[in-house]
């Protein structure tokens, strides 16, 4: 049987945003509310797949390996919840690419290798980019940080607060 799935962006979903590009350990803080609104979510028998742009290393602002260990800390904080994470490591100004958002292939591929019924599937982003590509391929979709100019399903403050569209009444008596 097809698995659900409620996929995640990183920057502004899961950890605080930078316009400095967020790539060091020290600087990479969980939103609050989000380790809660994880293992809720992975109680509730979803998948966990983060799908995240990161054209820093493109542009050679930082390399996989300081995000790699980032993502090692954020699966440290989070109790190794997240099932996969896909990262587009591309920029218009230097490559392009099909996988960078809001292009839709780290998404179809997470379809493909882990069986996931996209019309069960939840995406959560923060910007308009996040939620396009999600809508294209028929997952429901949430975008936080109050933000609505995505078109999304849903508008949240945040992780936390979409877990109610995701979760439903099921999430109150958690
Ligand atoms: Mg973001």
């Amino acid at each position: 049987m097809s698995k659900k799935c409620v996929f995640l962006d990183r920057d502004g979903v899961i950890n605080e945003d930078s316009p400095n590009y967020v790539y060091k350990p020290e600087t990479f803080q969980l939103i609050h509310g989000v380790p809660e609104a994880i293992e809720a979510i992975k109680a509730a028998g979803y998948l966990i797949i983060v799908v995240t742009n990161q054209s820093g290393i493109a542009k050679g602002i930082y390399t996989r390996n300081d995000m790699q260990v980032c993502h090692a800390l954020m699966q440290q904080q989070l109790g190794h919840r997240i099932d996969y994470i896909y990262y587009a490591p591309f920029h218009e100004s230097v490559s392009n690419s099909l996988s960078r958002k809001p292009g839709s292939l780290m998404f179809e591929r997470a379809i493909a290798r882990f069986d996931i019924d996209p019309g069960k599937s939840w995406m959560v982003g923060d910007k308009a980019r996040d939620i396009k590509p999600a809508q294209k391929l028929g997952i429901n979709t949430v975008q936080v940080d109050g933000l609505s100019d995505g078109g999304a399903d849903h508008v949240a403050k945040d992780l936390y607060t979409a877990c109610e569209h995701i979760l439903g009444p099921v999430w109150g008596r958690l």
